[in-house]
C-alpha cells in the first residue's frame, strides 16, 4: 500500500516538474501564478512523501517532515488563492488582508517547525494498521492544530467562493473553465475531510492536490484557451465583414458565412453558388492555382454595383498535402467609391462636370498618340461673360456655363474630349470629320436662348485650330485656337474663326503696336496728313485729316496697320482726340492767316462713342481754339450710325447744337439703305470709293451713284465722293451732280507742310 502510494506520488511529482518547466516557457498572462502554485504543490508532495517514508525510530525526523508537510499546505492554499484571483480576474485581496494572510501563514509555519520539539500542534505515534499489517505514522492532533485547519479551510473557502461566483456570472463557454477547478478543489477538500474523519493511515488528498495542480496547469495553459479560441474564431468568421466560402479537398463547399450569403443573395442555394464559383475560378485560371491569389471583381446586389476583392487561399498540411481551400470576399465598395470620387474631383471641373485642365491634357495626349485622322481643337468663348456676371449675378452666369457644358458633353463622341479651361473658356478636341460648324453654332444659340430670359444679347466665338503636329504641347494648340478668337473679337458677324499661321504674325504685330503706342503718342510720332478736297468748279475747299505714324525705325506706317488694332484694344479715342486737336489748332492758325475758306474733316471712330463723350470733347476744343466751327467737319461712318442708333443720334444732335457739320463717311459700303438718309441728321454725304473701283458691272455702279447723288440733292445734302482716281471718274461724277471730290487724281494725303505749300 505504502509502496503504491509512494510510486504514485513520485510519478505525480515528475509530471508536475515537467509541467512547471513547460509552463515557465509559455508566454501567458497568469504564468507566474501557475508556476508558483505547481511549485508549491511539488514541495508539498515531496514533503509528504518523505514524511511517510521516515522509518520507525526516527520520531523527531518524522515530526519535522510532518511539520514541513503541514506548513507547505499553508503556502499551497495561499498560492491557490493568488492563482484563483489571477485566473478569474477577480481583484486579489487588497494589501492589508493579503499581508495578514502571509503573516498568519508565516506564524503557522514557524509553529509547525517548533512543533518538532514542543509537540503543541501534533505528535506522532508509530502504529500498525490492523487490516494491512503495516506500520505508519499516526498523526495525533492537538487543539492548536484547529487554528491551522481554520486558516487553511478559510483560504480554500475563499477560493471556492470566487470560483463559484465566476461560474454563476461568467458567459457559457467560461463556466466550464471555472467549474472544472471548482469541482476539483471541492474534491480535494472533501477527500481531505474524509481522510481526517476516518482517521485514515495516510492523507490521500495529497494525491488530489498534485492532480489538481497538474489539471490547473493544463486548463490554464491549453485546454480552455483552445476552446475559447475556436469559439472566437467561429464568431469572427460568422460575423466577419469578409465573406467566406470554404471547400474540402474534393471541392465540395463545406461552409459559408453570413457575409458571403449576403453578397451572393438571390442567386439560389448558396452552396451551389459556392461550388459554381470555384468551378468558374478554376476555369478562369486554367486550374493553375497558386497558394494565394487575389483579384478585383464586381457583383451586382440589389441593383447596386459592389466592388469585391477576392482572395483564394489553399490549405496544406505540414507534409504539403492539399486539405481544402477557401475564398475570401472583401467588400471594398466604399473604398473604391471614395477613391473614384477623389479621382473625379482631381480630374473634373466641379461646376460643370467636364474634365479639368490637367486631365484634359492627359486625355488629349492619349487620343493624339493613336490619331489616324486630322483633329481639331475648338475653343469657345462667350463675349462679355464678365459683364453678364456683373449685371445678373454669378448664378445666371453659372447656369449658362452648366448648360453649355451639357451641350458640349452631349455632342461628345468617341475620340473627342472636352474641358473647361477656366471661366467661360471651353476647349474640345475632336476629329476634323466630326466638326459641323453650323450645327455647333445652332446648338450654342439654342443653349443661350434656353438659359437667358433677359434681353442681354450674348455673342459667341469659336476658335478652331487644325492640329498639324500631334506632338505640339496641348496648351500651345489651345493658345492657337484662342488666337483665332482674338482675331475676330469685336466682329459681330463672325462666330467661327480658323487659326492660320498669319494670325500669329498679325497678333505679334498687334502686340508690337500696343506696346509702342503710348510712347509714340507722347513723342509725337503720329502726324496729321491732309488730303485735299476739291469742289466741282476746281477750287480747293479743304482736306481730310488722315493720321500717319512716322516710326523712328519703320518709317511711315499707314493707318490700316494700326487703327484696327487700336480700335480693338479700346485706344483709338486717344489718338482721335490728338488728331481732332491737331486739326483745330491748324484751323486756328489758318484763321489767323485769313484762310477761313479751308475746312478740315476729321474721322470719328465707331469706338469713340463708347469711350468718349464726343460732344464734351468738341465743346472743349471749340473753347480752347479760336476757329470757325463750320470748318471742322466730323466724319462718322455709316456703320457707327447703324450700331447704336439712339445713342449716336443723341450725340449728333449735341454736335449740331454746338454748330458742327456731320459727314456720313463710307456711304454705301455697309448695309445702310438709302431710306436711312432721311432719318439721319447729317449735313454732308461722302460716297465710298467702292463704287468707283473697277467692277464687273460698271453700269450698275454708275446707276447707284447717280441715284445716291440724286436722292441727297432731294434731301438738300451736299455730296463728296472719295477715291477719285481718274479724269473720267471726275467728269462722270460732276455730270451726276457731285459737289466735291477727293482722291489720288487730285492728290494723295500729304504732310501739312506740303499741303500749305501747295494750297495756302
Ligand atoms: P477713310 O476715312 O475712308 O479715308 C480715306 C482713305 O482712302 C485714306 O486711306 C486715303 O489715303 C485713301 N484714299 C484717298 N484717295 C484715294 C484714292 O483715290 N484711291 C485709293 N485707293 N485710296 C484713296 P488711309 O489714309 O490709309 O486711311 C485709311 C482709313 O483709316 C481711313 O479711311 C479711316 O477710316 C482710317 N483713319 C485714317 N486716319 C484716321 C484717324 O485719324 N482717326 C480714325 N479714327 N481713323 C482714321
Ligand atoms: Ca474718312
Ligand atoms: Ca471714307
Amino acid at each position: 500500500m505504502l509502496q503504491a502510494l509512494v510510486i504514485l506520488l513520485i510519478v505525480l511529482i515528475i509530471i508536475m516538474i515537467v509541467s512547471v518547466i513547460i509552463a515557465n516557457k509559455k508566454l501567458i498572462r497568469n504564468r507566474d501564478s501557475v508556476v508558483q502554485l505547481i511549485s508549491t504543490a511539488i514541495i508539498t508532495a515531496c514533503c509528504y512523501t518523505v514524511f511517510i517514508l521516515v522509518p520507525s525510530g526516527y520520531k523527531h525526523l518524522a515530526a519535522f517532515t510532518g511539520g514541513l508537510y503541514f506548513l507547505t499546505t499553508d503556502w499551497l492554499v495561499v498560492s491557490l488563492m493568488l492563482f484563483v484571483a489571477r485566473y478569474t480576474n477577480v481583484r486579489p485581496p487588497s494589501k492589508l488582508p493579503r499581508y495578514s494572510v502571509y503573516l498568519l501563514a508565516g506564524v503557522d509555519s514557524v509553529s509547525f517547525l517548533v512543533n518538532t520539539f514542543t509537540k503543541h500542534m501534533f505528535y506522532l505515534e508509530r502504529m500498525t494498521a490492523p487490516q494491512l499489517g503495516m506500520e505508519y505514522w499516526d498523526v495525533r492532533l492537538k487543539f492548536p492544530h484547529v487554528i491551522h485547519r481554520v486558516f487553511v479551510y478559510g483560504l480554500v473557502l475563499y477560493s471556492l467562493g470566487v470560483l463559484l461566483y465566476k461560474v454563476i456570472q461568467a458567459p457559457g463557454i467560461y463556466k466550464k473553465k471555472y467549474g472544472t477547478i471548482l469541482i476539483q478543489t471541492l474534491a480535494v477538500v472533501g477527500l481531505n475531510i474524509l481522510c481526517s474523519a476516518l482517521n485514515a493511515c495516510y492523507d490521500y488528498s495529497v494525491v488530489l492536490y498534485a492532480s489538481l495542480a497538474i489539471s490547473i496547469c493544463y486548463l490554464a495553459l491549453y485546454a480552455l484557451p483552445r476552446k475559447v479560441l475556436e469559439k472566437i474564431h467561429s464568431i469572427i468568421v460568422g460575423d466577419s465583414v469578409v465573406g467566406l466560402f470554404a471547400y474540402d479537398n474534393n471541392g465540395k463547399c463545406i461552409g459559408v458565412n453570413r457575409m458571403a450569403e449576403e453578397l451572393f443573395e438571390g442567386r439560389g442555394d448558396i452552396y451551389d453558388v459556392a461550388a459554381q464559383y470555384l468551378t468558374e475560378w478554376m476555369e478562369e485560371h486554367d486550374g493553375n492555382l497558386s497558394n494565394i491569389m487575389e483579384s478585383e471583381r464586381t457583383v451586382v446586389r440589389n441593383g447596386e454595383k459592389k466592388y469585391i476583392y477576392v482572395t483564394y487561399q489553399k490549405f496544406l498540411d505540414k507534409k504539403k498535402r492539399y486539405l481544402g481551400c477557401c475564398f475570401q470576399f472583401e467588400d471594398r465598395t466604399e473604398v473604391v467609391l471614395r477613391y473614384k470620387e477623389e479621382q473625379y474631383r482631381a480630374t473634373h471641373d466641379m461646376l460643370t462636370g467636364l474634365l479639368n485642365r490637367e486631365a484634359f491634357e492627359v486625355e488629349v495626349r492619349n487620343i493624339l498618340a493613336q490619331a489616324q485622322e486630322p483633329y481639331y481643337i475648338v475653343n469657345s468663348n462667350i463675349k462679355d461673360f464678365k459683364l453678364l456676371n456683373e449685371l445678373y449675378g454669378t448664378d445666371v452666369g453659372d447656369r449658362l456655363l452648366i448648360a453649355q457644358a451639357n451641350m458640349i458633353r452631349e455632342a461628345e463622341r468617341e475620340g473627342s474630349v472636352s474641358c473647361r479651361v477656366y471661366a467661360d473658356k471651353f476647349c474640345t478636341l475632336l476629329p476634323k470629320s466630326y466638326f459641323d460648324e453650323q450645327q455647333f453654332i445652332k446648338n450654342i444659340k439654342a443653349t443661350m436662348e434656353s438659359c437667358l430670359t433677359t434681353t442681354f444679347k450674348l455673342h459667341y466665338y469659336l476658335g478652331v485650330y487644325e492640329i498639324t503636329d500631334v506632338n505640339e504641347p496641348v496648351w500651345t494648340m489651345y493658345d492657337k485656337a484662342m488666337m483665332a478668337i482674338e482675331a475676330v473679337r469685336g466682329n459681330y458677324e463672325q462666330v467661327v474663326c480658323y487659326y492660320r499661321d498669319e494670325l500669329l504674325q498679325r497678333i505679334m504685330k498687334e502686340k508690337e503696336v500696343l506696346g509702342e503706342f503710348d510712347r509714340a503718342l507722347e513723342e509725337g510720332q503720329f502726324r496729321m496728313f491732309l488730303q485735299p478736297q476739291i469742289a466741282n468748279n476746281g477750287t480747293i475747299v479743304g482736306a481730310e485729316a488722315l493720321v500717319r505714324w512716322i516710326h523712328p525705325e519703320k518709317g511711315m506706317v499707314s493707318p490700316g496697320v494700326f487703327i484696327p488694332t487700336l480700335e480693338k484694344a479700346g485706344l483709338i479715342h486717344r489718338l482721335d482726340l490728338y488728331m481732332w486737336e491737331s486739326a483745330a489748332k491748324k484751323l486756328e492758325e489758318w484763321k489767323k492767316q485769313g484762310r477761313e475758306d479751308l475746312s478740315i474733316s476729321v474721322n470719328i471712330s465707331t469706338k469713340d462713342f463708347f469711350y468718349l463723350d464726343i460732344c464734351e470733347a468738341m465743346r472743349t476744343l471749340a473753347g480752347k481754339y479760336d476757329f470757325n466751327i463750320k470748318n471742322l467737319k466730323l466724319e462718322i461712318t455709316e456703320s457707327a450710325l447703324m450700331e447704336n442708333v439712339r445713342e449716336v443720334m443723341k450725340t449728333l444732335d449735341g454736335l449740331h447744337g454746338l454748330g458742327y457739320d456731320i459727314e456720313i463717311d463710307d456711304f454705301g459700303s455697309g448695309y445702310s439703305s438709302l431710306g436711312m438718309l432721311k432719318d439721319i441728321n447729317a449735313d454732308i454725304l461722302k460716297i465710298d470709293m467702292i463704287f468707283l473701283q473697277e467692277t464687273k458691272n460698271v453700269k450698275k455702279s454708275t446707276t447707284i451713284i447717280k441715284n445716291i447723288i440724286f436722292m441727297s440733292k432731294e434731301l438738300g445734302m451736299p455730296v463728296i465722293t472719295e477715291g477719285v482716281e481718274t479724269k473720267e471718274q471726275m467728269e462722270f461724277l460732276a455730270d451726276a451732280g457731285c459737289d466735291m471730290f477727293q482722291g489720288y487724281y487730285f492728290a494723295k494725303p500729304m504732310s501739312v507742310a506740303d499741303f500749305e505749300k501747295e494750297y495756302c
